[in-house]
């Protein structure tokens, strides 16, 4: 049985607002756990364009960029750094977008212990 990424209307979701902010395919890819050509071919699809990425409202809080989440804590779907856990949780953050586990992900996986051992298990055929 063959599962599309794309299935999932969050997906795109998460692949406009992550395109928009000036992610590279490969990190979209990592974080929706597909293939980069998967994801470059979704946004040919949808028709985005990198050049309309700069949004003119710049207007954010300043605080914002001291309160940046710590590995532990479910991390806002804009504010998920590298050594985040990308496993996307059952919730949604103040923005209403996805919201994902934040605890620190073990090397060689863009998962924490906890999401890396239940994605694994899912995978193995019984
Ligand atoms: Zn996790």
């Amino acid at each position: 049985m063959r599962f599309s990424v794309w299935d999932n209307p969050e997906s795109e979701q998460v692949l406009r607002v992550m395109w928009m902010e000036g992610s590279s395919a490969a990190l979209i890819a990592d974080a929706l756990r597909t293939s980069r050509n998967s994801v470059i071919g979704k946004v040919h699809r949808l028709g985005l364009s990198r050049t309309q990425r700069k949004p003119k409202v710049a207007k954010r809080p300043t605080r914002s960029r001291i309160a940046q989440p710590r590995p532990g804590e479910p991390v806002p779907f804009l504010k998920v750094k590298w050594f985040h856990c990308r496993a996307v949780l059952d919730q949604r953050g103040k923005d209403g977008l996805a919201v994902f586990c934040g605890q620190a992900k073990t090397i060689g996986s863009p998962w924490c212990v906890k999401h890396r051992r239940a994605f694994t298990a899912a995978r193995v055929p019984s």
